[in-house]
């Protein structure tokens, strides 16, 4: 690859520049471009180098808080209470980092902070217009948030990539493409580089791969400022050298910074095909950098084995998840993730159904008996149910018998958020005898008001206003699986964990003495003592609640604990798990290789440390250093 390189700023010097790596996208969106930014963060980290991310929306929304799961998948929740785009957790997933609610950019929040600014008489005297003062905004928010630590050791990123959501021409991203082409100007060419996404279709009447639409979008960005200096081919099949060597010959850049990213067996194999094609090398000589390790170590190795290992399973795990916006995948991005992660580390392929909650419901018979008996049919076949977070009244009848259903059969469940609220509704009808026993979300009026709503969270406006973010949960009693699979290997004993919540309603402490007399007991407790975190039913394989979203801090290599206690349970492994003092062993369940290095690696982090959520300094040295 070819470059225009000058001085090489050594890494760590306090004093360097920071480095920005702007990811803009052609023809459609949706082709991957977030997975493509995080892959290419991940080989950048590979290398040594501390990376940050900054994901821009184009809408007029302050943040995701307020949107239907169907309008843009999945609302992502950070540790500051932050309510972000979905793909802010591919970045925390990818680079191991955690992201504040800054490193999520929308036009919204930039219009209200130039705003206020004008209100302030920052601008007196002056007409506020999108160029200068929008697009001033825009940049010293960017050179802003790069710089804040995103790692757990506090230290300044030394590179920052930027994923430019939408389509270049949207006319919602012209403020952003206008500042970014003045931004690689005010920090200087080597400092600064664009990467354009773009789709090159295989129209099925001709067989060929078409090059037209990446022509377009490139003309496009260069019509606007912006000069790519690697295009990225998103297509079906490899993109053949003689359609890059077009697309090299129309887009005006060199062939060997043209490259392809076919569809993959999964997202662990894209850093892999990057990095085959040479992209780090190009972008360590592009912006002048000296990364501490020169050649990928192993972080890299780690994604191959995770590739391959997610490529050769043979068992299956078949999980039924039953939700309210099952039409969209999208809707439930970190559970799909937390538990393919769980099943991968299970060595067992993740087979998922999501159902949709009020097919299981009585109406649902009379109005669409085909799809009633497909639902229960799907149910009745799975060997774990899980009933992640959700909002609203419709639906909820439906998960009701879905927990009773797992209940009465022992079939592993997880309860998430409003998973564990539905769980309690129905051990409160069906266990205690109180009939009407509801949430007061689903009817404020019933007299058994099982969960009710946290007074403080309803100041009357909807955005940003639950109970948002990273909590500790204390655990009450040693009796707790959870517990268990929270501290799976470690020697130590954990008090509590952190993990990030998003809900209004919480378990009626009123009622907690009547449940537990019962067999469901509140193992985990907010730090306060008042707020119900963790249930489990006794005599039962797993019957899990948590009032968090423990989906948000999963990792590929250590899995949310939950998750892999339903996953174990599901699988038949999680009594040998226990009787083996909670030790996945390598001669047993963990089916150890030992030629295969990344078993080796994950059962000792596992053995030393334990799992995910544990604040325990140790552990977090090494899992920074360990995990992707
Ligand atoms: N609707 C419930 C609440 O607000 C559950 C929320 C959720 O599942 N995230 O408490």
């Amino acid at each position: 690859m070819t470059s225009n390189t000058s001085a090489s700023p050594v890494c760590g010097d306090s004093k360097k520049d920071m480095k920005y790596l702007l990811v803009s996208g052609g023809v459609i969106s949706g082709v991957g471009k977030g997975v493509i930014t995080s892959s290419i963060g991940t080989l950048l980290k590979s290398v040594g180098l501390k990376v940050t991310a900054i994901k821009i929306d184009p809408y007029l929304n302050i943040d995701a808080g307020t949107f239907s799961p169907y309008e843009h998948g999945e609302v992502f929740v950070l540790d500051d209470g932050g309510e972000v785009d979905l793909d802010l957790g591919n970045y925390e997933r990818f680079l191991d980092v955690t992201l504040h609610r800054d490193n999520n950019i929308t036009t919204g929040k930039i219009y209200q902070h130039v705003i206020q600014k004008e209100r302030k008489g920052d601008y007196l005297g002056k007409t506020v217009q999108v160029v200068p003062h929008v697009t001033d905004a825009i940049q010293e928010w960017v050179q802003r948030v790069a710089r804040i630590p995103v790692g757990k050791n506090d230290e300044t990123p030394d590179i920052c990539v930027i994923e430019l959501g939408g389509t270049i021409g949207d006319i919602e991203g012209m403020p952003f493409v206008e500042a970014f082409r003045q931004f690689q100007f005010r920090v200087g060419h080597q400092n600064f580089t664009n990467i354009h996404v773009s789709l090159v279709p295989q129209p099925s009447s001709t067989g060929e791969q078409k090059t037209k639409p990446t022509q377009n979008s490139v003309r496009q960005l260069r019509g606007l400022g912006l000069s790519p200096d690697v295009i990225v081919c998103r297509s079906k099949n490899p993109v053949s050298d003689s359609v890059k060597e077009k697309v090299s010959n129309f887009c005006h850049v060199p062939p060997d910074q043209v490259l392809g990213v076919q569809d993959c067996s999964s997202i662990y194999r894209v850093p892999l095909l990057l990095e085959q094609q040479g992209i780090l090398q190009f972008l360590v000589k592009r912006l002048a950098i000296s990364p501490p390790s020169p050649q990928p170590k192993i972080t890299l190795h780690q994604w191959k084995n995770l590739a391959d290992r997610y490529d050769s399973h043979s068992k299956e795990v078949r999980i039924v998840l039953v939700g309210k916006y099952t039409k969209l995948e999208d809707a439930y991005t970190s559970v799909i993730k937390a538990l393919k992660h769980a099943s991968l580390l299970c060595r067992h392929r993740l087979v998922l159904a999501c159902v949709e909650a009020d097919d299981l419901e009585g109406d649902s018979l009379q109005k669409n008996p085909p799809k009633y008996f497909e639902a229960w049919k799907l149910l009745s076949e799975a060997q774990g149910l899980i009933v992640p977070g959700g909002f609203g009244t419709r639906g909820t009848e439906g998960m009701v018998v879905a927990a009773k259903f797992a209940r009465e059969r022992k079939l592993p469940f997880l309860g998430v958020c409003l998973g564990m609220q539905i769980a309690v509704i129905e051990f409160a009808r069906n266990v205690l005898g109180l009939k009407d026993a509801n949430s007061t979300e689903f009817d404020p009026s019933t007299t058994n008001p099982v969960v009710i709503e946290m007074p403080e969270h309803n100041p009357g406006q909807m955005g940003a206003t639950m109970r948002l973010g990273k909590r500790k949960t204390l655990f009450k009693t040693n009796d707790s699986l959870l517990k268990k699979l929270y501290q799976f290997g470690s020697t130590s004993d954990y008090k509590f964990v952190e993990e990030r919540h998003r809900h209004r309603y919480e378990i009626n402490p009123n009622m907690i003495t009547e449940i537990e007399k019962k067999g469901m007991i509140f193992v985990g407790h907010s730090t306060d003592n008042k707020r119900m975190e963790i249930m489990e039913l006794k005599d039962h394989p797993y019957y899990v609640g948590v009032q968090y979203h423990p989906e948000y801090l999963t990792r590929p290599i250590t899995p949310s604990a939950p998750y892999l206690g339903l996953i174990l349970a599901s699988s038949g492994k999680l009594s040998r798990f226990l009787t083996r003092g909670c030790q996945l062993s390598p001669h047993t369940s963990y089916d150890y290789n030992p030629d295969d290095e990344l078993d080796d690696e994950v059962t000792q982090a596992f053995s030393r440390f334990g799992n995910l959520g544990l604040k325990e300094s140790e552990a977090d040295s090494v899992f920074i250093e360990k995990t992707d």
